[in-house]
């Protein structure tokens, strides 16, 4: 191990997870449940109600709940006002007709009418549904039509451009509220200017009864591995948003909490905008995209203290250089979380180096619904491990192809296994958030359990003391001359480099070896590839990982990336080997 502990200092109040074993074996789901209110008069649990009206009716009604930033400047909306809005839109749904369980879809970027859109959705009982804006038409009919879609609230001009092509192969979408002024001359079938029916409707809703059983989102994954899938959640997942919320993120009710993640995945919905206001934090919003000048003023403008983001974004960060962020004023600042792909330990040492703090990586999926494995505000990080599970949460290490048989249940080494060995890493299902099925696709759902564990498709290993690192997607995976070779632990060691900015491994297949290892390699702004700059890396990669380096190295300006931020292997992959593509809908330049 390279890489030194980052240890964290003593313990202020709080309530946070000092004694990890301790918080661990004291925590109950249900106790969780008591932190939230309910629905009035034992009618339930609705996640709007609790990351909006029961902050609206207390003394939080005229604190901030969004602070929404675009170049006109800066809008305040508190809690009470989303409150009234979010009412407005449940009582424009409920105008329609909208029954119970349907789908509304949203086609936004982040703007206040997206919190407004999926509250009021929530609030009416409807079950909400994002999408990435930059989709193109075919993306957006595919998911309209799998989900049932029978509202969309979308832009003129976006649905001009992506939902006109395909409107005549959705038969089942009724209404399309619209953010902005429709043209002279536009017709839209159902379509509705929002302004005007919010304005219209009634801002005293009052929420119907909710089982908390109930159909609440629908996330389509992100597709890195293959076609994507929908993954239905409920509206008890919001007792996971609220519980990691503090566990994983720290977040406390007078943070400004900003995450970055774009609305169309299930980070921008889970976290972007559930978790934290069930907190009552305020949260940035964003309606930029990423430019790092920005993203540090945003930072010290707004005095963020607590920061959710991504390893992608990270690293464009670090490709600008230290300087730009050492021109800014950071000190608000106080707590950093990175999901999404695996978070290099080069990262976090740079976190700590440039921001002054170090970046706490955690896990989990769409699937998951809420964060699962985490490192801690209190916890010493190791650079390069995800953490260890949240309270609650039940993670093994399953041997592969033995039918759930474990290697480790939560941190703790079974008799037939020992420490740092390889599984693949599964979960006891129960907690909250767990996805209830994949929307139209029972066989898939099944085959995601075995031995009475979730299986997440990923490998990993846990060390003595219950920390867990991940190796990779059991896809990505690359056997070489009877070695097993996870690809992050090649890229990490690549991006130690000084030159070396992002790095995609694979498998490419061989007849000797059966695959060797290739690095797909995008350098830093001020490098230029080179041929003696290629050997240099190989050598590099040789003296750090021995046997397991790459044996090819080929540059790239850009890795193809999934809208989410994912390094998309199977595409290199694919393009290496002359294959077709297969589902590109979420790469990041799809338009
Ligand atoms: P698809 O399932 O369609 O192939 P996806 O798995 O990328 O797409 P998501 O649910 O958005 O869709 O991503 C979850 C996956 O992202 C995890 O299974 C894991 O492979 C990866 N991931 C998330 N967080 C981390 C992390 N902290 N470290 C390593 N990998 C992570
Ligand atoms: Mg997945």
């Amino acid at each position: 191990m390279r890489w030194q502990t980052i240890a964290k200092e003593a313990p202020p109040a709080g309530p946070r997870v000092w004694d990890y074993a301790e918080v661990r074996d004291a925590f109950s789901w249900e106790q969780a449940r008591a932190g939230l209110d309910g629905l009035p008069d034992g009618r339930g649990l609705n996640i709007a109600h609790e990351a909006v009206d029961r902050h609206a009716a207390g003394p939080k009604a005229d604190a901030v709940a969004l602070r929404c930033v675009d170049g006109a400047g800066v809008t305040d909306i508190t809690y009470g006002q989303l409150r009234e809005s979010t009412n407005r839109f449940a009582s424009v749904l409920g105008g329609l007709s909208v029954g119970r369980g349907e789908r509304v879809f949203s086609l936004l970027g982040r703007g206040p009418e997206l919190y407004t859109a999926a509250l009021g959705t929530l609030k009416n009982t409807n079950v909400f549904s994002p999408l990435f804006s930059a989709f193109g038409p075919d993306p957006v009919g595919e998911r309209l039509r799998l989900g049932n879609g029978r509202v969309l609230v979308t832009t003129p001009e976006l649905y001009t451009r992506k939902v006109a092509p395909i409107r005549e192969s959705l038969p089942e979408l009724r209404h399309v509220l619209l953010v902005g002024t429709v043209g002279e001359g536009t017709r839209i079938p159902g379509g509705i200017e929002l302004d005007s029916a919010l304005a219209e409707a009634d801002p005293g809703f009052e929420i119907p009864p909710t089982d908390p059983e109930d159909m609440a989102l629908l996330h389509f994954t992100s597709g890195t591995t293959g076609k994507p899938k929908g993954a239905v959640h409920v509206h008890e997942a919001v007792v996971a948003h609220h519980a990691t919320a503090s566990f994983a993120l720290d977040l406390h009710d007078d943070d400004v909490f900003w995450c970055t993640a774009d609305p169309g995945w299930v980070t921008g919905t889970s976290y972007g905008i559930i978790a934290p206001l069930t907190r009552g934090t305020t949260l940035v919003v964003d309606t930029g995209e990423f430019d790092a000048r920005r993203w540090y003023r945003i930072l010290q403008e707004q005095r963020v203290s607590v920061w959710y983001t991504a390893p992608t974004a990270v690293r464009m960060l670090m490709r600008r250089g230290a300087d730009l962020a050492r021109d800014h004023d950071l000190s608000a600042l106080r707590f950093i979380a990175s999901v999404g792909e695996p978070l290099n330990p080069e990262a976090v040492v740079w976190g700590q180096e440039v921001l002054g703090l170090p970046i706490h990586d955690n896990w989990w999926q769409t699937e998951t619904g809420a964060i699962m494995i985490s490192n801690y505000a209190t916890m010493d990080i190791r650079p390069g491990s995800m953490g260890r599970p949240v309270p609650g949460v039940v993670a093994g290490l399953l041997e592969r192809g033995k039918d759930g048989r474990a290697l480790v249940t939560n941190g703790r080494v079974t008799e037939s296994s020992t420490p740092g060995e390889m599984g693949e890493l599964a979960l006891r299902p129960g907690w909250p958030s767990m996805f209830r099925g994949y929307l139209h696709d029972d066989v898939r759902y099944a085959k995601m359990f075995a031995g009475g564990w979730y299986l997440t498709g990923d490998l990993a290993r846990c060390d003595a003391d219950g920390y867990y690192w991940f190796v990779g997607r059991a896809d990505d995976i690359i056997k070489s001359a009877g070695h097993l070779i996870g690809p992050f632990e090649v890229e990490s060691a690549l991006m130690e480099h000084p030159a070396v900015a992002e790095a995609g491994v694979i498998g490419r297949p061989d007849p000797v070896a059966g695959e060797i290892v290739k690095a797909f390699v995008s350098l830093r702004r001020e490098q230029t590839p080179s041929e003696e700059l290629r050997r240099e890396l190989l050598a590099f990669g040789r003296r750090r990982l021995g046997g397991v380096a790459p044996k090819e190295i080929a540059f790239e300006a850009d890795l193809p990336h999934t809208r989410s931020g994912k390094v998309m292997r199977r595409l290199l992959k694919a393009r290496e080997m002359g294959l077709p593509e297969g589902d590109v809908s979420t790469l990041e330049t799809a338009q």
